[in-house]
């Protein structure tokens, strides 16, 4: 396991803190353009899905989506960069909640169950300062509410239901990554029929 000095670890106060939200010219400078850029190389580095700015220790409402045929969420489909300035999550009405079993930069080797919802809208400024809105429905919008998650100060050891689903990445692929895939695949095939 890699021992990962660049990021702020569980226990560290700043994950706790709630993050600061950017204005227009603070979202066009160069300090939150460096920020921006640091995330980016952090998270590729340790092959994340996503980043908070809080995770790197800069306390700002900033965070990053990328998903490409990432070897440690290998249910996930790929999403291209995304930089998400001051994010927002509305839960869409008539939803469903499933298990994600997560990770996290922040939590060292451990998985845990947590409850998801299917359906979010996020809005959101990206780097240039546009504003934008998007619907976001099935295993995709884990990571937008995992990531949005550490901005409010909340970690997903936090929305672990029942500890006993607690694993290391090994025990993960080794016991129940097989099992949890095939819950997923029932899970969209319930979701598609309703729809
Ligand atoms: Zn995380």
């Amino acid at each position: 396991m890699l021992q990962n000095l660049n990021i702020a670890q569980i226990g560290d106060p700043i994950l706790r803190k709630k993050t600061r939200e950017l204005s227009m010219e603070e979202i066009q400078s160069s300090s939150i353009k460096n920020i921006i850029s640091k995330m980016i190389k952090t998270m590729r580095k340790y092959n994340g899905a996503g980043l908070a700015a809080n995770q790197i220790f800069e306390p700002v409402r900033i965070c990053i989506v990328e998903i490409l045929e990432n070897q440690r969420y290998r249910h996930l489909k790929s999403i291209p960069l995304k930089v998400l300035i001051n994010p927002k999550i509305f839960i869409k009405k008539n939803n469903f909640l499933f298990n994600s079993y997560e990770g996290c930069l922040s939590v060292p080797n451990l998985r845990g169950k947590v409850k998801r919802y299917n359906e979010i809208s996020i809005t959101y400024y990206n780097s240039k300062g546009n504003r934008i809105t998007e619907n976001i429905s099935g295993l995709e919008s884990i990571v937008y509410q995992h990531e949005v998650d550490h901005l409010d100060g909340f970690l997903f050891t936090d929305k672990v239901y029942d500890n006993s689903s607690l694993v290391t990445y090994e025990n993960y692929i080794k016991y129940y990554e097989e099992e949890y895939k095939k819950e997923l695949i029932e899970f969209e095939n319930k979701v598609k029929k309703l729809f």
